[in-house]
């Protein structure tokens, strides 16, 4: 892959012919929308929503996750763009976006192997196991794909809940400035599935955050003098 001949092709296309368009961006940035997605490469949002440089303002990471406020390990580098995003930015719509073969969401299903081989990626995904847990829990007999599957939906509604742990979402939320929407993105087909914060999903993602609170207060050692 030639990417010096891609970036000459941005300066000598792209950009040539739209000047005033780039031009006009360095006054700043007015974007609609923020999207959190998965850090695969097929999952690419100026595509999904047909939109341009200026747009979008993106988290991208390993199956989409957001974390919870509450949960002990912090990692402020989401959260800080959510915040900024929120806070300055204004953006009117929060879009979460899961996606068909997830390698992330793969790999929660196998974590303790993940854990040996990606340490990194292992501790990062762990924060979706509950819902992994859940679905074998609910579903004994469904077979491997179709919890895969059910795993890549169901995590990109649990992101939902998790960003509204945060006041400064949930009150744009609830005040009704704030759309928040997760989606599913069938790769092959291009179909997308838009799904509420109160989806047909609402009940399972509760109990599935009452399994993760019970889960997490377990970790958390009692602090002794
Ligand atoms: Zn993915």
């Amino acid at each position: 892959m030639d990417l010096k001949k891609r970036i000459e092709q941005f300066r000598e296309l792209e950009y040539a012919f739209n000047k005033d368009f780039y031009q006009a961006l360095k006054e700043g940035q007015k974007p609609h929308t923020l999207f959190i997605g998965c850090s695969d490469s097929r999952v690419d949002a100026e595509t999904l929503f047909q939109a341009s440089a200026g747009e979008i303002f993106q988290i991208r990471n390993v199956a989409n996750i957001v974390p919870r406020e509450e949960e002990p390990d912090t990692h402020p580098s989401v959260v800080s763009a959510i915040e900024y995003a929120v806070k300055v930015l204004n953006v009117e719509n929060i879009i979460v976006c899961g996606h068909s073969n997830c390698g992330g969401c793969a790999a929660i299903r196998s974590l303790n192997e993940y854990k040996e081989k990606l340490p990194y990626t292992g501790e990062w995904i762990a924060q979706s196991v509950t819902i992994s847990d859940y679905i074998d829990y609910s579903y004994p007999d469904m077979n491997e794909d179709d919890k895969i599957i059910m795993l890549e939906k169901l995590n990109a509604v649990q992101q939902l809940d998790n960003l509204m742990t945060y006041d400064f979402v949930r009150e744009r939320f609830e005040s009704g400035d704030l759309n928040l929407q997760a989606y599913y993105y069938d790769i092959g087909t291009g179909s997308i599935s838009v799904y509420d914060y109160d989806s047909i999903f609402s009940d399972m993602i509760k109990e599935i955050t009452l399994n993760r609170k019970r889960m997490f207060s377990k970790e958390t050692p009692e602090e002794t003098e």
